[in-house]
């Protein structure tokens, strides 16, 4: 019985970790990477197609972005999930998957005047199609037998409509083991989805999450008075209030923030000031919020719809659907708010927002939620002053903003109180989900304050999880920048390498009562390889 970390270790997205016992194998997670990788992931050591389930904790890319792919390479099973995820995958997946085929369209209209040969997308819509059509509903609370030695439960974790934190039970040989994914722990006062993560009281090994682990999010001031401030100063100014959100959650929550804003009446002197949703997936999502279980909203919200108040919709909002519809948006000069995707500016609709309003002095860029390393959010986030959409040099003029203590995921403190919720001390804590040195920290941090045993794996890290032993501890291989083919061809041999380094060691580890002779002779050739080599 083992578990191997794949993704998101030492970084904070592409999240995959590959669970075995009793001969079943499964994935919790497959997610896709984002922005700059920052080290190799390892791939999945066993063929798709012999893979029995995979588990998903949420619809969020990082999470689930790499299934159509899965598929793809020939998986063909069972994919679990709450209901409202499975909902939300749907549209996400899709999306996903029109994004790969635009930008292969992209690189085969560029690559055709060059004389280069075909791109392949990533993965096509009908992958997506095939990865949606294995998703397996299993509602909150429900404990279910996945196969003779899986059983898993998913918990509502209050990060993401849907998401959840699942604990899996397994079995081998009559001895059993539990560990528990938090999945991304949710941040406590959000609007809309419940707000206090569930806990869970025994678990043997937990893998937990630490996007915010070595911090503490700012409550000074509520986000929506902050939200109503960056409105006032900005439509005072005639400027265009620019909010790079993601469509699936954010979008939502800002729609909520903002139909507070005009209930109380929160900006003076422009009544009825239009809010564009420029994002047509984020309409779809909307639209699930809306039809979503009672049991997956806040009091609040539930409140709000017992009096008959549609939560996060207004008479102001205009839906546009077409690029027609989104590049009228610029062309108008009311000043307005614009919410649309991609929430890290890496693509979609927003970069022609931005392209049309960081020059101007007038306007704002607000980010509203985590940016990662190397996405142009990040960059304009960290205060850079020239950046290039469309083959253009833009000066950055406009005010960036930030909505602090907006954040899907709980902070230090809030990571540490769910895992205080475990009455029984687990054996190990592995720590994901963050950035290098904040997995670190926070596991630092873990050992220290809960007295628990705590590890930040990189890539490849394999787990004997009935022994409490590492079968393989490597470091982490730092992603160099591919930028010629023969680069990528040599950071895929040197992968292959790393690969064949692991059979080595896996086969090793069967050699104990083989006969002396044959070790004996076993040991000479692996000397010999090393003599040539080193
Ligand atoms: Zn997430
Ligand atoms: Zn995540």
């Amino acid at each position: 019985m083992k578990v191997t970390f794949l993704g998101a270790a030492h970084e904070v997205t592409g999240s995959c970790t590959l669970l075995e016992s009793d001969g079943v194998r499964g994935l919790v997670d497959c997610g896709m990477e984002q922005g700059q990788d920052i080290f190799v992931n390892q791939e999945i050591p066993v063929p798709p197609a012999e893979l029995d389930f995979v588990l998903l904790t949420h619809a969020h890319v990082d999470h689930s972005g790499n299934l159509p792919l899965l598929f793809k390479k020939g998986y063909d099973g069972p994919v679990y999930a709450t209901p409202e995820t499975c909902n939300l995958c749907r549209i996400m997946l899709m999306d996903c998957a029109h994004i790969q085929e635009s930008e292969a369209d992209w690189h085969n209209r560029k690559g055709k005047r060059s004389g280069k040969k075909d791109y392949e997308p990533l993965y096509t819509t009908d992958d997506a199609q095939t990865a949606i059509d294995h998703l397996r509903p299993i509602r909150y609370g429900e404990k279910v037998q996945i196969a003779e030695s899986f059983t898993v439960r998913f918990s509502d974790i209050c990060h993401l409509l849907g998401s959840a934190c699942i604990e899996v039970w397994m079995t081998e040989k009559g001895r059993d083991r539990k560990m528990v994914f938090s999945g991304d722990v949710g941040n406590y006062d959000q609007p809309i989805i419940r707000d206090v993560p569930a806990k869970v009281a025994e678990a043997d090994f937990v893998l937990v999450e630490s996007t915010y682990g070595d911090r503490l999010h700012d409550r000074s001031k509520p986000s929506v008075e902050r939200l109503a401030d960056y409105i006032q100063r900005t439509l005072d100014r005639g400027g265009n209030l620019v909010i790079p959100s993601f469509a699936v959650g954010r979008t939502q929550e800002m729609l909520y923030f903002i139909r507070e804003i005009k209930e109380k009446n929160m900006v003076k002197g422009h009544d009825h000031f239009p809010v564009y949703v420029d994002s047509p997936m984020a309409n779809d999502a909307t639209a699930i919020y809306l039809q979503c279980d009672r049991d997956c909203l806040d009091d609040a919200t539930r409140a709000l719809v017992d009096a008959g108040v549609n939560p996060i919709w207004f008479d102001d909002i205009e839906i546009s659907v077409t690029s027609e519809d989104s590049k009228a948006i610029n062309e108008d000069p009311v000043p307005k708010v614009i919410l649309s995707a991609s929430g890290m500016c890496e693509a979609g609709r927003i970069r022609h927002h931005l392209k049309h309003n960081l020059w101007r002095p007038e306007s704002t860029v607000l980010f509203v939620g985590y940016q990662a390393v190397g996405t142009l959010g990040r960059r304009l986030y960290d205060g850079e002053k020239k950046v290039r959409l469309f083959n253009e040099d833009i000066q950055v003029n406009c005010e960036i903003g930030f909505l602090p203590g907006k954040s899907g995921h709980a902070d230090r403190d809030g990571l540490t109180e769910w895992l205080r919720g475990f009455l029984q001390k687990p054996k190990m804590v592995f720590v994901n989900h963050g950035e290098d040195k904040t997995t670190e920290v926070f596991a630092d941090w873990v050992e220290q304050e809960l007295g628990l045993k705590a590890f930040a794996p990189y890539s490849g890290t394999e787990f004997d999880l009935i022994e409490s032993v590492f079968l393989a501890c490597p470091e982490g291989i730092p992603a160099k920048k591919e930028e010629s083919a023969g680069g990528a061809a040599a950071t895929d041999l040197y992968r292959l390498l790393q690969q064949r380094g692991d059979d080595l060691m896996s086969l090793i580890r069967t050699m104990r009562d083989k006969p002396n002779k044959t070790n004996r002779q076993f040991v000479k050739d692996v000397e010999n390889l090393l003599k040539k080599y080193q």
